[in-house]
């Protein structure tokens, strides 16, 4: 199982299985938020991420087109280990967080429309101007895990 944590060591976490999908986002904002030139980012159901010490702080951080992201960090080096989008029950875990950063690849590269001109992508990895199909590129285990999310959120409310 793969585990991980911030740069002080209050906050480690662990994942209790692979994740879902892994992006490589390219976007301005993911530039902009980790000050380099794009995220990796383990996508993964919320209840999947188990801490194992500390207590993540929110922080909403705004985005391009008046959204929020709210960005989860280690409250005392501030470190961002993992952040969400709408959708509560998807944890986005920063992939150099992971104690071996290597376990976890791009399955996919995004908004590579301001992707940087030194950045050379691999031609296996599929990747996308903007946004992609779920449906179409996730692995069928894992879009059988996306729909068991979806399942349980709709009987709950
Ligand atoms: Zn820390
Ligand atoms: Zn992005």
């Amino acid at each position: 199982m793969l585990e991980g944590g911030c740069a002080c060591g209050e906050v480690r976490y662990r994942l209790t299985s692979d994740p879902l999908f892994t992006h490589c986002c390219h976007c301005l904002n993911c530039q902009r938020q980790t000050g380099s030139a794009f995220v990796v980012n383990a996508l993964i159901e919320a209840d999947r991420v188990e801490l194992l010490a500390g207590e993540p702080k929110p922080v909403d951080v705004p985005r391009s087109g008046g959204k929020k992201q709210r960005i989860f960090r280690c409250p005392t080096c501030e470190i961002a280990v993992y952040s969400r989008y709408t959708r509560a029950t998807i944890l986005f875990v920063r992939g150099g967080t992971l104690d071996d950063p290597s376990s976890v690849a791009p399955d996919v590269h995004i908004y590579t429309r301001s992707k940087l001109d030194w950045v050379t992508l691999p031609d296996w990895v599929p990747a996308f101007t903007t946004y992609y199909d779920t449906q179409k590129l996730w692995p069928a285990a894992s879009l059988e895990r996306l729909g068991a999310i979806t399942a349980s959120k709709c009987s709950a409310g």
